[in-house]
Parts: structure tokens; C-alpha cells; sequence
């Protein structure tokens, strides 16, 4: 077989085999070299080397040849594979995920078991149970989505507003001593903006035991907050309102980013203090209404928001970033 009439690469191979192989006919000529007189030896010898290389040449000449030949073709069919490859980036996770997990993980070295409940919810737990009935003014403060199918009997669905409502379904279920964390998504029917979407992650802690006071609860969440945002984190309790404790609580721990005064610090705008969830003494009628007489039991009840913390965390200004997927910001982290 001539060189020009190979075709392809298979076809390639098989002529050097039967050319330049092992047992191919110019190795058969240079093995006969040996029988051969001096003289006659050196001449045949050089012949032969120079043949050798000659050949080879040209198989490297028609390789070459024909591979680009391959490549005409495949361009021509649309495809161009001399382009570099794309590099697969490596996934990672969302920084919503990152902190949630991380105040899991704090509150599981405390003690705190995780727990998980629907999403969608009976207006009795969101709600009713909670000490927030019909025309409660605290429900415009969670105003909701709602189901228009009917259960026999039950209250409205509606998708849940907070975590809250697992405080209850977990003491119907469970005997004192109580040390969950209950993380999940909540609703709002509400209008988007910087600070505020309609959907949201909630980490809700709850501890109900013998003897459990309001130092069990600035000792719990002061230890919280000192792991999450650095050890020489102070906290605040402020007093506020929620109906399902009493007394109720802002916990708020002191700037991380400027020294508590600086009217431009982005992230406490100078106050000096930044809000990072409700909390309080769980509602002695709560404990009552699930069996348990609240002369003996007491407890504590906190409720944070992840993407708040998150924000918090990385100077992040937009609540709307996080679920916008758009991986400039999503790589970031
Ligand atoms: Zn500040």
C-alpha cells in the first residue's frame, strides 16, 4: 500500500506496521545487514538509515495531514474543537445554607435537637394556639397566604408565617424536659424590598424544663450570638412584644464594624446595636394548654431570621440578592 492512499488513521498504523514493524520489510532489510561483507554492510547500512528516516518523515507528514483533515471536517459540521475547554467550576454552597447551618450547629452543641414541620400550617398553630386568635392586631404583622379548600372541621391552611408553630406541636407530643431548634421556610404576603420577601428561612428555639429562667435565656442566645458573630460580641435585651411569652424580648448584640457611633457604618447606621431576633419566656397558658402545670415548668422561646443574620454576617444589603440566583453574587460567597 502506497502512503497517499491511506485514508485514515487505522489505515495509518497498518502501514507502519508492514513497513517500519518488528517484521516489517525494511526491518528485514536492515536483520539481512548482518550476513552481508564489510564493505557491502556499510553501504546497505547507510541506505537503509537513511531510507528509515525518510519514511518515517512522510508517515509523520500524512499523520499530520490527515488529522487536520479530521478537523476540516468537523468544523464544517459546526463544530470547533480546537476552542479551549470550558472549566467546570465547582458548586458550592448558598450563604443562606452556610449560616443555617451554623446556627445549627452552635445550638447542637448546646444541646438543641433539630426539628422539622410542614409548611403548610392549620391557622390554630400558626396562629390560634399561639395566643394570636381571630382579630388579633398581631396578625397584620403576618399577614399570609391562604388555601380555599376547606379540611371537615379544621381551621384554614394557610402557609406558616413563622416556625413558631412547632413550639406547640412538638409539647403536645413530647414531655418536659424540651431543647429543640425547629429551622425551616416561612411566608409573608408582603411587598418586596430591601429588607423584607415573601419568603424566608426561620430558625425557632425552644427550652422548657424545671426551673428555666430569663438568665438561662440571655445566657443561651448570648453564647449564640458571641459563636456567630465573635467572642467579644455584647448582647441587649430590650423589651418588646410578642403574644405567645411573657415577658417578650429584642435581643440585639453591639456592632461588629465600627466602634458603636459612626453614623456611616453600614451595617448599624451608628446606633450601635443590631437587632437579631425575638425571644422571651415561653407564655405560662401555653405550657398549661399542652398538659404541663406551669408552677413547675418554665421555659424560653427565640426566633431568628437566617437571611437577617446572613446579612448582618457579610454587610449585605439587598434580602432580594439571595434568592435572585444570580451567581455574581451567589460566587461571592
Ligand atoms: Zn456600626
Amino acid at each position: 500500500m502506497r502512503l497517499e492512499q491511506v485514508g485514515d488513521e487505522a489505515a495509518l498504523e497498518e502501514w507502519r506496521t508492514q513497513v517500519l514493524g518488528r517484521s516489517g520489510e525494511l526491518t528485514q532489510v536492515l536483520r539481512g545487514i548482518g550476513g552481508m561483507e564489510p564493505d557491502e554492510r556499510r553501504a546497505v547500512g547507510q541506505a537503509a538509515n537513511v531510507a528509515k528516516q525518510e519514511l518515517e518523515a512522510a508517515l509523520d507528514a500524512r499523520s499530520e495531514q490527515l488529522s487536520r483533515a479530521a478537523l476540516e471536517r468537523e468544523a464544517a459540521d459546526g463544530l470547533d474543537v480546537t476552542l479551549p475547554g470550558r472549566p467546570r467550576r465547582p458548586g458550592r454552597l448558598h450563604p443562606v445554607t452556610r449560616t443555617l447551618r451554623e446556627i445549627l450547629d452552635i445550638f447542637g452543641r448546646m444541646g438543641f435537637a433539630a426539628i422539622e414541620g410542614p409548611e403548610v400550617e392549620h391557622d390554630e398553630y400558626n396562629f390560634g394556639r399561639l395566643r394570636i386568635p381571630e382579630h388579633h392586631p398581631a396578625r397584620d404583622m403576618w399577614d399570609t397566604f391562604w388555601f380555599d379548600e376547606e379540611i371537615d372541621g379544621a381551621t384554614p391552611l394557610l402557609l406558616r408565617t413563622h416556625t413558631s408553630p412547632m413550639q406547640i406541636r412538638f409539647i403536645e407530643q413530647h414531655d418536659p424536659p424540651v431543647r429543640i431548634v425547629v429551622p425551616g421556610r416561612c411566608y409573608r404576603y408582603e411587598a418586596t424590598d430591601a429588607t423584607h420577601e415573601w419568603m424566608m428561612q426561620q430558625v425557632e428555639v425552644l427550652a422548657i424544663d424545671e426551673g428555666i429562667s430569663v438568665a438561662d435565656l440571655k445566657g443561651t442566645l448570648q453564647e449564640f450570638a458571641r459563636q456567630m458573630f465573635g467572642p467579644e460580641r455584647r448582647v441587649l435585651l430590650r423589651n418588646s412584644y410578642f403574644p405567645f411569652v411573657e415577658p417578650g424580648v429584642e435581643l440585639a448584640v453591639d456592632c461588629f464594624s465600627c466602634p458603636g457611633d459612626d453614623p456611616r457604618c453600614p451595617v448599624c447606621r451608628g446606633s450601635g446595636w443590631l437587632e437579631i431576633m425575638g425571644a422571651g419566656m415561653v407564655h405560662p397558658e401555653i405550657i398549661a394548654a399542652a398538659g404541663f402545670d406551669p408552677e413547675r415548668y418554665t421555659g424560653f422561646a427565640a426566633g431568628m431570621g437566617v437571611e437577617r443574620i446572613t446579612m448582618l454576617k457579610y454587610g449585605i444589603e439587598d434580602i432580594r440578592n439571595f434568592y435572585a440566583n444570580d451567581l455574581r453574587f451567589l460566587r461571592q460567597f
